[in-house]
């Protein structure tokens, strides 16, 4: 590829994830400062930003899509192809349960079994954290939130890529925008890392509370971990723990 064509392509993909973020409302995608700066080293002339500036988003509220809603956001996501994912997905996996729930629970990616079902959490890992939901903290499914970094399935079940992850990540935010929860759960790695940045060690880093956007943020192992380490469960209980805590729940003693 011509180092024309390769410029062309990073600019066309870094307007795609500014434009998604604005689109829904969001402030400018966490750039640093130098980048911004250096993306910007005048507006008047910056082929990125020029199309729509984004740290001064132009007062054209009428015409940009801010959907407030879980509903008017799942309006708003469509008939998604924003990313390639959309190409071997069945369903689109937007994420259920309470639009008011306290604890949202965020994974990494539909299954085979959610792909075709339509909802997170549905196969072996869902009825796994089913489980902990119900006879664990004592709630229902319809109680909390849950969904996921990417709506669209994964081929193979391999994990989302950072393109991707990009372009659905904005979905997430605006989520956790609208329901506003006491707490927010994250499942894996990947869940973690798209909320707390790339440098998240889960093996190190989960169990200690983090906040996103001012929420507590629990980073904890996802159920698929659990289904093939079972001796995990016991550090995953002591993370459901400090989260029934925080929400007012009573913890029994025996889990
Ligand atoms: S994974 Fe997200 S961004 Fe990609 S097609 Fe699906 S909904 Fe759109």
């Amino acid at each position: 590829m011509k180092v024309e064509e390769e410029i062309r392509d990073i600019f066309s993909h870094m307007r795609g994830v500014i434009e998604a973020y604005q689109d829904i409302g969001l402030g400018p995608p966490p750039l640093s400062a130098d980048t911004l700066r250096f993306l910007s080293p005048d507006q008047s002339t910056n082929p990125v930003l020029n199309i729509r500036n984004a740290t001064q988003p132009e007062d054209n509220s009428d015409q940009q899509i801010h959907p407030a809603s879980l509903e008017g956001l799942r309006e708003h996501i469509g008939n998604c192809e924003r990313c390639k994912l959309h190409q071997s997905r069945t369903h689109l996996v937007y994420g259920e349960g309470s639009p008011v729930a306290k604890l949202v629970f965020v994974g990494e990616g539909p299954g085979v079994d959610e792909d075709l079902a339509g909802r997170p959490f549905v196969g072996k890992s869902g009825k796994l954290l089913t489980k902990i939901i119900e006879k664990g903290m004592g709630l229902t499914r319809e109680e909390v939130y849950i969904c996921n970094v990417v709506k669209c399935q994964p081929p193979k079940n391999r994990d989302p890529e950072k393109d991707e992850i990009e372009a659905c990540v904005p979905f997430l935010k605006k989520q956790l925008q609208s329901i506003n929860p006491e707490v927010i759960c994250c499942l894996g790695r990947v869940a973690c890392q798209a909320l707390l940045g790339s440098g998240f060690k889960i093996t190190l880093e989960r169990g200690k509370w983090r906040s996103y956007e001012d929420i507590p943020l629990m980073p904890t192992f996802h159920p698929a971990y659990l289904l093939r380490n079972p001796s995990a469960k016991r550090q995953v209980w002591e993370d459901v723990k400090m989260i029934m805590k925080r929400i007012g729940l009573e913890v029994k003693t025996n889990g």
